[in-house]
């Protein structure tokens, strides 16, 4: 008999990044009843996905939680910060901890990695997200084959693959112009403002957000080296990024989502207390608009009151997530935005999964993150995209041009969202228009296709299969 798979999935300790972790961490254990997980992210994150248990004061072997009867175990790596990553003022911030994150986290990694051995679990595959290429070097260094798990669309990995493969040059020449078109081999046409920000901002090492693009840069060459070997798993499904997959060079592309939650989730942000679910109930079917811009991006107090005016003048109820960093930011108290509200309710963190499969809601107004797109298409609630970093241009092309299960609204030459646009837009897709019923249609459509892609026998269902065979048999 072989011995049991166990996997290590490994995760930047972002929201965005722990999400999608999680849910394939949990997929993978109910695709195989002998399987083992150790899920890791870092110590910060992790005490506060686990509030009531630090690590030190978790199980006799250092694990904190532990799920699946045991099967599933929870175990941090150190990222050589005390706090972890804090926002801050200085622009070098996410630099600085980009530098710590990569030399404590790969050291500390692969501790955990010999640890697990001498425990009698040692690891049978690393699984890792797309901001700690050095995992697969640890991974390698043990004869421990690792997969990519690539939580965006594989169109934004074709983008990235083309551009570190001879094609930086014309994007690098355009980058202050972003209607330039651009021909990547395999994509359609696409404008420069369309590609992933890490592309076309600045290659100033004293940008900001200037080592998300070594990072990516490093990821690359890694997955180059591991040709043939390395897998990549991707949260998404074939029928979604048919022309996608055919562009992404000679890598093993499987796509395994939409993966979806299946129970509750740990996460970085508490519930709000707020009844917004009885709230919910109270409404009709599809009359709702459902605003969040995820867990990262800030609001500057014009950008709140455009959008919660906007909001009441469409003139339906409308659920809006005002995240409770944001508002200290402001200095915002509950009051002052509660007075502002008739026809709503601002909450600081819901379990959007839930919110976006009520029936009540009919449109997300979203920043069009991978997994915010995702459980909309999933939920087959149509979008009014308003993306502004990283994939989420490329995403709002995606939802609007290939799916058209949404539609991109415009900001200001300051980068706003004005109230006029909140309001034409969610009109644009909640409205008695043919092109708001066609966007509906579509997107009924998509959730058919993706709950047959995640089905028993469907296409990312058997790709999950194929992975999982592939780790039990050592290939
Ligand atoms: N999310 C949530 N409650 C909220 C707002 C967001 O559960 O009130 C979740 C959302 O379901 C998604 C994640 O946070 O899974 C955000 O990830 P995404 O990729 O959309 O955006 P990011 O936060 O990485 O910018």
């Amino acid at each position: 008999m072989s011995p049991r798979p166990h996997f290590l999935v490994l995760t930047f300790p972002f929201q965005g990044h722990i999400t999608p972790a999680l849910r394939l961490a949990r997929r993978l254990l109910a695709a195989a009843p002998d399987a083992l997980v150790t899920f890791s992210t870092t110590e910060d994150a992790h005490a506060r996905m686990f509030p009531a248990k630090s690590s030190t004061a978790g199980l006799p072997d250092g694990a904190a939680e532990r799920d699946f009867d045991g099967r599933l175990e929870f175990l941090p790596f150190s990222d050589g910060t005390g706090g972890g990553y804090v926002r801050s003022s200085d622009p070098g911030a996410f630099n600085s901890y980009m530098a710590s994150f990569h030399a404590a986290g790969a050291r500390s990694v692969g501790e955990l990695v010999d640890a697990l051995a001498a425990r009698g679990r040692p690891v049978s595959r690393v699984v890792y997200t797309l901001l700690l290429p050095w995992a697969a070097d640890i991974a390698r260094e043990r004869g421990v084959p690792s997969a990519l798990y690539w939580i965006q669309p594989v169109a934004v990995f074709a983008i990235y693959h083309h551009y570190f493969h001879g094609r930086a040059g014309v994007v690098d020449e355009h980058r202050g112009d972003p209607s330039f078109v651009v021909e990547l081999p395999g994509l359609a046409p696409l404008a420069v403002g369309d590609l992933p920000t890490f592309i076309t901002m600045s290659t100033d090492p004293s940008d900001p957000l200037h080592s998300a693009l070594t990072t990516l840069r490093n990821l690359f060459d890694t997955l180059d080296r591991e040709i043939p070997q390395a897998t990549i798993l991707v949260n998404t499904c074939q029928e979604l990024e048919l022309g996608a997959l055919a562009a992404v060079g000679a890598h093993d592309v499987l796509p395994v989502g939409p993966v979806l939650p299946s129970g509750d989730e740990a996460g970085l942000f508490k519930q709000d207390d707020a009844k917004y679910m009885e709230w919910l109930d109270g409404k009709p079917a599809n009359s709702v608009a459902y605003v969040s811009f995820g867990s990262l991006a800030t609001m500057a107090r014009e950008q709140l009151d455009e959008l919660l005016l906007g909001l009441e003048e469409s003139g339906r109820p409308y659920l809006c997530v005002v995240r409770k960093d944001i508002k200290a930011e402001l200095a915002e108290a509950n009051a002052e935005i509660d007075d502002r509200l008739k026809n709503g309710m601002v909450v600081e963190w819901c379990d959007q999964v839930q919110v976006l499969s009520h029936a009540a809601v009919g449109c997300f107004v979203t920043h069009c993150g991978w997994n915010s797109v995702l459980e909309s298409l999933a939920s087959g609630v149509p979008m009014v995209g308003v993306p502004r970093l990283s994939d989420q241009s490329m995403n709002a092309l995606l939802l609007e041009r290939e799916w058209r299960v949404g539609v991109r609204a415009e900001v200001d030459r300051g980068g706003v969202l004005r109230a006029t646009e909140v309001r034409r837009r969610i009109e644009e897709v909640m409205g008695e228009g043919k092109a708001a019923k066609e966007v509906r249609h579509m997107a009924g459509e998509w959730k058919r296709v993706i709950a047959d892609a995640m089905g028993k026998g469907g296409s990312s269902d058997r790709n999950l299969m194929v992975y999982m065979e592939g780790a039990r048999n050592g290939i």
